[in-house]
């Protein structure tokens, strides 16, 4: 295996000094938007008013924008619409066609083509929804989608037949039948806010909401699932952050992919999160040419440890229609959580699940290290391929030799 300090066969930098480039903090900056006045540029009202949203647009902020991305752009809101905020349109490297954060946001027209598996409701949401804007799935909680709109819109998204209402999707948010679904069934004990983005609504109205949510007595615990700290992080003000203060124990996850998303402004915002005791998770898709790379997977990773945030899940991707060029293999998949496990904190490795097509849930998908397992014994592999044994016994105490290291190389 190759050396972290070892050079890559391509001239490029060895894999450490990626590592620590990676993880260095940047200012999105101001780009073209260099004239706007701080309080303009810093009002998240203002990034919403100013989103790209046409392929004209982004001809003119991107002149390097290919025929292939014109084309996507041009078709994009037949289907999923097209929006950045500028601040997330800085981050994009215009002299990289491939840029990571370029191919999270920019449609292409692969977007079009649709596989024969893939599917417009991949996880069964609408089959598990007993009132619209609500979905039951697990036992002892539900996902509440409460708006359709989103900061920017991501090309993956799993929801994209609900959001930006590109394709027609009948959304009614229903926040009465809703909540009074959560108050008839007393199993469930956490409610999961998502959508589109939740953080998306005033402050006022995401109070109501919480509020209401916070009175059931059998809801013990709030979550909020957002992209907007990594879209939009001045969405995340002071003001925000005392309101959700007031309604623990509310969980955040945010979902961000690539190192580069976690900007000096990302890291602020996280920072006022974590402040007002939110405790933070994320969750990342794992993207072809995006993050399918286990060097730059232990960056992100460990830089979202640096900005006080868990790395939660890491998702396979979906199998959402028009998806199937930015889909890594699962392969791919878990030789990175291989890299990831024992070689980094362990507070720093997410759970890679596969969200089982069809409405089957998450389903944890893990490298191989229990080898075998019988009634006396069960031989593991750490994360050095090294084995080991340890001695099992019905009842649970260890009978018979002491647990050794195996050496028995056609098992490594
Ligand atoms: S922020 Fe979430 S819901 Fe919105 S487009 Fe991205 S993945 Fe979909």
């Amino acid at each position: 295996m190759k050396d972290d300090n070892s050079p890559a066969n391509d001239g490029e930098p060895p894999p450490s000094q990626r590592l620590r480039v990676w993880k260095q903090f940047h200012s999105a900056g101001r780009g073209f938007w260099r004239d706007v006045s701080d309080a303009d540029w810093n009002n998240w009202r203002w990034q919403l008013q100013h989103r790209i949203t046409t392929a004209e647009q982004l001809q003119k902020f991107l002149p390097t924008l290919t025929p292939e991305e014109f084309a996507g752009a041009k078709l994009a809101n037949h289907k999923l619409a097209l929006a950045i905020t500028p601040y997330f349109f800085n981050l994009i490297d215009p002299a990289d066609e491939h840029c990571p954060i370029r191919l999270q946001v920019i449609p292409k027209v692969a977007e079009m083509h649709t596989a024969s598996w893939e599917m417009s409701d991949p996880c069964g949401e609408d089959s598990h929804s007993p009132v619209p804007g609500l979905v039951h799935r697990y036992p002892d909680r539900v996902l509440f989608l409460v708006t359709d709109r989103c900061a920017a819109y991501c090309r993956y998204c799993t929801r994209s037949r609900l959001v930006s209402n590109a394709s027609g999707y009948d959304f009614h948010p229903e926040f009465d039948r809703q909540i009074g679904y959560i108050a008839q069934h007393p199993e469930i004990r956490d409610v999961l806010l998502s959508g589109g983005d939740p953080l998306l609504l005033s402050d006022e109205k995401l109070e109501s909401l919480l509020g209401r949510l916070r009175a059931i007595p059998h809801v013990e615990f709030l979550r909020i699932g957002s992209r907007i700290p990594t879209f939009l992080p001045q969405r995340i003000t002071p003001e925000l952050c005392a309101m959700l203060k007031k309604f623990h124990p509310l969980f955040l996850s945010i979902h961000s992919n690539h190192p580069r998303e976690l900007t000096t402004e990302v890291r602020d915002a996280l920072g006022r999160l974590a402040d007002a005791g939110i405790p933070l998770g994320n969750q990342s898709v794992l993207l072809k040419h995006v993050n399918d790379d286990a060097m730059v997977m232990r960056a992100h990773v460990q830089k979202l440890l640096i900005c006080r945030v868990k790395p939660y899940y890491l998702y396979q991707c979906d199998l959402i229609s028009g998806s199937a060029h930015l889909r890594a293999s699962v392969s791919r998949g878990l030789e990175i959580m291989e890299q990831l496990r024992g070689h980094t904190t362990g507070y720093a490795v997410p759970q890679y699940v596969i969200d089982a097509p069809g409405g089957g849930g998450k389903v944890p998908v893990n490298p191989e290290y229990v080898l075998c397992r019988n009634a006396g014994r069960v031989l593991i592999r750490n994360y050095e391929g090294k084995i080991f044994e340890y001695p099992e016994a019905p009842d649970g105490t260890p009978t018979g030799k002491p647990p050794k290291e195996i050496e028995e190389p056609e098992l490594v």
